[in-house]
């Protein structure tokens, strides 16, 4: 089946199709502003925008930084406090007028690497999976099924927000050094597997293609890896999820 993959990111709304058999994009990714407070009706139609870019009709699939139960939002750390109760799939559905189908992001990242990147191989034991951006995202596999909405970017370690203390937009606001980053990504890293004890982390979101200036200051009981589908997983990941829903 082919679905349209849309992440939604603190800067942009980007979209591909992608052949959710083999997870490769049919056509070039296409990518719009997010617009100014990323106010529900106002995403929406952005999506739709980039729903007609591609002339799609079809299903959709997209990722939101949020937790997502059955289309509907329930937490905002990084949107508009708007969208909690907001149900997502049903604003999404009308605007675009296609089938569309929502899950959080780091969850729809987490199956696209598990299915086509780096986690290919691992369908035994315990996978941690980090996107590292505005936010912090995670998703856990056990055996290679998802439990899906994880929060882990919001436990608090050492009295503040995970995601605050160590997300990739922290290290660029703060202009920290990728050692002074590094050193608070491994406290979080260490609190999540002294609570976990996952048996493989895998670091996605942009920054994990730069992972060669902070992996070696990490260290951890479990092996630590980049991920590899980089930026397009949240895509690839939403197509999956979409493609996997009945109706
Ligand atoms: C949100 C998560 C999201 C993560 C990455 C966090 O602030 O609470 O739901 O997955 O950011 O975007």
């Amino acid at each position: 089946m082919t679905v349209l993959g849309i992440d939604f990111g603190g800067s942009g709304i980007k979209g591909a199709l992608v052949d959710e058999k083999t997870g490769e994009m049919i056509a070039e990714r296409f990518r719009l502003e997010t617009p100014d407070g990323a106010k529900p009706e106002d995403v929406a139609h952005v999506i739709r925008q980039v729903a007609e870019h591609f002339e799609w009709e079809g299903r959709i699939g997209v990722g939101l930084p949020a937790v997502v139960l059955h289309g509907v939002v329930h937490t905002a750390a990084n949107i508009d406090p708007s969208w909690i109760g907001m149900n997502s799939e049903e604003l999404f559905s009308q605007i675009t007028g296609c089938p569309t189908f929502v899950v959080n992001d780091a969850d729809a990242a987490g199956v696209a690497e598990m299915t086509y990147g780096v986690g290919r191989d691992q369908s035994k034991g315990m996978v941690l999976f980090l996107t590292l951006g505005t936010g912090i995202g995670s998703a856990i596999f056990m055996d290679g099924k998802l439990v899906p909405n994880t929060e882990l970017g919001h436990l608090e370690v050492n009295g503040k927000d995970a995601e605050r203390r160590a997300s990739d937009a922290t290290r660029k606001r703060k202009n920290l050094s990728w050692v002074d980053w590094a050193s608070r990504l491994q406290e979080v890293l260490a609190h999540l597997e002294a609570l976990l004890w996952p048996d493989l982390i895998i670091l996605g979101g942009g920054v994990s293609k730069e992972s060669e200036n902070f992996l070696q200051f990490i260290k951890l009981r479990a092996p630590v890896i980049p991920a590899k589908l980089l930026n397009q997983a949240g895509i690839i990941g939403a197509a999956i999820y979409a493609a996997q829903q009945e109706k």
